[in-house]
């Protein structure tokens, strides 16, 4: 299993085009590059440079060119030897993100979360150098994004070692797409590729929707009272106006934090972990 910083900077590849040299041929040369970033962990930064080299061809007059691809801490530069003034046209995905996610399989999201936690309430506990209301706010989405990985984490881990939990959750978030035979037959893990990657599209939220992931794979409601899902559902609206509106109600009005709420619904968090938890354990 590679590690976050494995997968960021592997290798990975992108298609490039330039304008065909040969004098009697106006078409545009396709090829494949793979390359490897920029290695942060080099001693010196000019270690660091990833350097590949490839041969294509015009796919109409055959013409062969060989593309240097050079990678800096800031992005990759492709050439084609001989030609250092070719425009060459290429999207890097720099950052790799989409196969990071394809590659993450998680590993302890209780453990994960309550590391987090600590450090969280640690904080609550030095004198803030920030004006409160920012802080407070900065802290209240802190807690809910540990809490939305924490139960996005623990359905992947569900759907990776359970099949039927794993058709039960496709057939709820999966997008009703056809694949033909040959996209099915082309990966074994298929399914599990699918599901996997439609979960990690959404957020979890603690709320109505996130509850349903969560009685398709576990059988189970994560709420256990009905006051809880309704405190739920309203911090997640909250969430919602922290994130779009710097806080602000529809109406513009500033949402309150201070040490109270933000103790009162790290303890509310921390006790719906630990229901989903007796859940995932079987208790
Ligand atoms: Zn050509």
């Amino acid at each position: 299993m590679p590690s976050a910083k494995e997968a960021m900077w592997d290798a990975h590849s992108t298609e490039v085009s330039f304008d065909c040299q040969h004098p009697n041929c106006d078409h545009i040369v396709y090829g494949e590059v793979e390359f490897v970033t920029f290695d942060v962990s080099a001693e010196n930064v000019s270690d660091g440079h990833g350097f590949s080299r490839f041969k294509t061809a015009c796919q109409e007059c055959s013409t062969e060119y060989t593309l240097n691809a050079l990678s800096f801490a800031t992005g990759t530069e492709v050439k084609v030897e001989g030609y250092p003034d070719l425009r060459v046209d290429y999207e890097f995905d720099d950052y790799g993100y989409e196969e990071f996610l394809a590659n993450y399989e998680p590993d302890n999201p209780f453990a994960t979360f309550m590391v987090a936690r600590v450090e969280l309430l640690n904080l609550l506990q030095i004198p803030s150098p920030f004006p409160a209301l920012p802080f407070y706010r900065m802290m209240f989405l802190a807690h809910v994004s540990m809490l939305e990985a924490y139960l996005s984490d623990s359905l992947l881990l569900a759907i990776a070692s359970d099949t039927q939990a794993l058709l039960a959750l496709g057939e709820t978030i999966s997008e009703k797409k056809k694949y033909t035979l040959t996209e099915i037959a082309a990966n074994p893990n298929f399914v599990y590729d699918t599901v996997k990657a439609a979960l990690q599209d959404r957020s979890v939220h603690p709320n109505e929707v996130g509850e349903k992931y969560f009685k398709q794979v576990f059988k189970q409601t994560i709420f256990r009272t009905d006051e809880t899902r309704t405190y739920f559902r309203k911090m997640t609206e909250i969430r919602h106006d922290c994130t779009h509106r710097n806080g602000l109600t529809r109406e513009g009005v500033q949402h309150h934090f201070d040490r109270g709420t933000i103790e009162e619904f790290a303890e509310r968090v921390n006790q719906l972990v630990g229901h989903v938890e007796n859940i995932r354990n079987g208790r």
